[in-house]
């Protein structure tokens, strides 16, 4: 764990430059638009410690799988999130020597990152060898108005010398990613050219053939005036630069403004690529840096109107929660139902693929509460688009009649996992995928949403699931058999209850939207029917036989859920017994040990427990956390949220609390010593949903919206914007109670501690109740 990162409530402030800290500073520094990302490397050269990364959305590259055994059914490729061109680039001559901040001395360095209006600052003085100081004050930003366009202003003033400085602009497209399977490079070139100021670079990815034209407009200010510079541009194979000479006086501040657009294949004509480019680069030459930055802190404001959590009394806290949703916020956008919410958004390589079931399971729940509803709708198509090749991929695996088994992993659709426990066992996403489709629905009162897209994934679902099944002659019941759980420190188990309880509730639910659908829209039931072969009456039957007669471990003397068959032949001993030097297991034990163990690497039960929580009473949730939390590590990201959600249902405050500490300063201070790697940005969400879902109890049942609250010990209040089915709503926790303030022009009930309340359009009412223990 570090604590280097200063309190702040709307700025994560590194103060003091320490190299050793520098690439988990580069994670946390990072800045996005949902369309391009980058994490916060310098400008200027470095030869330090550092992982280079500027990633595009959507542009990926399949690297040929490696494994050491290969196994029947696994994929050929491994698709990754591809490291691009890095646009930022200045290299800086100061007297002829090169500014690098591995071989000079720094002094008064603070880096910055703004999340109230979205731009990463950092500013130093460097002493060089040839004691030349120079004052150093940059700040970038992606845009979010703009998404193909980025800008930097990079000022430097000598403090003690009058002198000459040269400066490279470029942009250089020979990237390796990190992961490379076989070290090959990812990129061709295709064309790079230099026009005095201007530079581009056009490259290529090799097999998925996406084209990316990156250009760059450089300009120079000294004075506040455009300074008279000669412009030389170089332009060779994968690099393009343009170079400058300034002579720059002692106390006098040298500006230059570098902006930067990124289109691709994905949205424009190869042909036309570089023709958009040019055109895009002139609008926002047009509009310069400040009114960019101007336009960015809007449009910043009106992403926090929607999602803003505010807390009062806490400044670790409210700073954590913002930097969660901050990241969100900048990682996806909604805007394009091709892009996806990778594990590490565009703050690294980790994970490769975009896509996994935290999308849904947990994405899903803050984009429909603090985005428009297209928002969620296009994760949701997303997979729709994808059902064919979810079709593809169960048959590979011997499933047949149109089943679907979406991937553990994916880009394009395609599996890209290659651990057989994990890629052909860790059936439980295609859950998730269902589950999110009924969240959605019952959120926003979409039920179109099912005729149009939805059933035709549910029924592909339920086909796979009532194919994964078999009959237990011994159990008489239908049973699971070699599958990995949410906890993937237990592997190829059977009858993970967790898995057999979300297929079950997906083969019901689909049934039922089956139903749903040829009531409302008989012609599309009819067309689905036939583009399905769909029989209705014999697989809804046999779903229903299969949810009737399934198996589902329990133990009878604890009366709790089992995790699965024979999990009480462990020796259980609870986490709080672990040696400190243990932990984190999967770094200090075998992998045979853990998997013996009764130790949970996060939410499994308890998971179903969350997601089904209206079917459990209170004292089963109670029975099943009891015996379950104190057996989890919380080794994935993933886990805090969840508990901290069931035990603020079960009032146990202090331990949502802590829980929500877990998850929200997780990156921040490096719990689990990996932010070098890149933020866990889809656990991010789950820190939100903590605070609302956890702390305001917040539930959506039978299409309507209720809170539960409490206030922790540590806070004064808090709150928080949600918008519910068009209805822009303030939620603010104080000691006294739970104040409602309906911003909209629509009348809206809301269920407060278990009763109704009505708020009228632009109206607020308060509800007195004891929100502490
Ligand atoms: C977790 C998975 C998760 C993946 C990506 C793993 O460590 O166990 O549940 O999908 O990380 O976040």
């Amino acid at each position: 764990m570090k604590n280097y990162i200063k309190a702040n409530e709307w700025q994560i402030i590194e103060e003091g430059f320490d190299p050793d800290l520098n690439e988990i500073s580069e994670s946390l520094f990072s800045i996005g638009n949902g369309h391009m990302g980058q994490r916060a490397n310098f400008e200027e050269n470095y030869s330090g410690k550092t992982l280079q990364g500027s990633y595009i959305a959507g542009v990926y590259y399949p690297d040929k799988t490696r494994v050491g055994w290969w196994k029947n059914g696994y994929p050929e490729n491994f698709a990754k999130v591809l490291n691009a061109a890095n646009w930022i680039g200045l290299n800086i001559l100061i007297d002829g020597e090169q500014l690098d901040l591995a071989k000079c001395t720094v002094t008064d360095f603070k880096r910055v990152l703004n999340m109230r209006e979205g731009y990463l600052q950092r500013t130093f003085i460097a002493e060089l060898n040839n004691n030349n100081q120079v004052k150093i004050n940059a700040k970038r930003f992606c845009s979010i108005v703009d998404e193909k366009a980025g800008a930097i202003s990079y000022s430097i003033t000598p403090l003690n010398f009058s002198g000459e400085i040269r400066i490279s602009s470029y942009i250089d497209g020979d990237i390796v990613n990190k992961d490379s399977n076989y070290d090959e490079k990812f990129w061709d070139h295709v064309n790079s050219s230099a026009d005095s100021n201007e530079a581009y670079l056009t490259l290529r990815t090799k097999k998925t053939l996406f084209e990316v034209c990156t250009g760059i407009c450089t300009q120079v200010y000294q004075n506040n005036k455009p300074a008279t510079v000669i412009y030389t541009g170089t332009a060779k194979e994968k690099y393009t630069s343009t170079t400058f000479t300034l002579s720059a006086k002692q106390a006098e501040e040298t500006t230059i403004y570098k902006y930067a657009i990124n289109v691709s294949s994905q949205n424009y004509q190869p042909s036309n690529l570089l023709a958009a480019c040019k055109k895009a680069l002139d609008d926002i030459l047009n509009k310069g840096f400040d009114k960019m930055l101007a336009e960015q802190a809007s449009a910043w404001q009106e992403k926090w109107d929607e999602s803003d959590i505010i807390i009062e009394g806490d400044v670790a806290a409210q700073q954590g929660i913002r930097f969660n949703i901050f990241q969100l916020n900048q990682t996806y956008t909604g805007k394009d139902d091709r892009l996806n919410i990778g594990p590490k958004g565009f703050t690294g390589e980790k994970y490769g693929g975009s896509t996994y079931w935290d999308t849904e399971a947990y994405c899903v729940p803050f984009y429909l509460a603090t985005a428009p509803q297209q928002v969620t709708q296009n994760l949701l198509i997303y997979r729709y688009k994808q059902l064919d090749k979810a079709i593809e991929n169960a048959a590979k695996l011997g499933f047949n009649n149109g089943a679907a088994l979406y991937p553990m992993v994916t880009m394009n659709g395609e599996e890209c996992h290659n651990e057989w426990e994990i890629t052909f066992e860790e059936i439980h996403r295609n859950g998730a995928i269902a589950y999110a489709i009924y969240n959605y629905i019952n959120y926003t009162g979409d039920t179109a949403y099912l005729n149009d897209y939805g059933l035709e994934v549910l029924i592909g679902i339920a086909r796979f699931w009532s194919q994964r099944v078999n009959w237990s002659e011994s159990k008489s019941k239908f049973v699971m058999l070699g599958v990995t759980g949410p906890n993937e420190y237990e592997n190829n188990v059977n009858n993970n209850w967790y898995t057999n309880t979300i297929a079950c509730w997906s083969m019901d639910y689909a049934a039922e939207a089956v139903k749903q659908v040829k009531i409302s829209n008989q012609q599309k039931y009819d067309s689905i029917v036939e583009k399905l072969s769909f029989n209705e009456i014999e697989e809804t039957s046999y779903w229903n036989h299969v949810t009737g007669n399934m198996y589902f471990p329990e133990d009878e003397e604890k009366n709790i859920f089992l995790q699965q068959d024979g999990f009480l032949d462990k020796e259980i001993v609870t986490v709080n017994k672990l040696k400190a030097a243990d932990r984190p297991l999967n770094q200090n034990w075998s992998w045979d040990r853990i998997l013996r163990s009764c130790y949970i690497k996060q939410a499994d039960v308890l998971q179903g427990l969350y997601f089904f929580s209206d079917k459990f009473d209170e004292e089963a949730l109670k029975r099943n956390y009891e015996f379950y939390e104190p057996l989890t590590v919380h080794e994935s990201s993933l886990s805090p949220c969840v508990h901290a959600i069931l035990a603020a249902r079960l009032g146990r405050e202090d331990d949502a609390y802590n829980f929500y500490l877990r998850t929200s300063r997780l990156d921040l201070d490096d719990y689990n010593n990996d932010t070098e790697d890149g933020l866990h940005i889809t656990s991010m969400a789950g820190t939100w949903m903590s605070v609302v879902e956890g702390f305001a109890g917040m539930r959506v049942k039978d299409g309507k919206l209720g809170f539960k609250p409490f206030l922790p010990a540590q806070w004064q209040s808090y709150s928080f914007n949600i918008t519910f089915r068009g209805v822009l709503i303030n939620i603010k926790v104080n000691t006294d109670g739970i104040c409602l303030c309906n911003y909209s022009t629509q009348n809206i009930r809301i269920n407060v501690f278990n009763e109704n309340c009505d708020i009228n359009a632009s109206s607020q009412a308060f509800v007195a109740h004891k929100v502490r223990v």
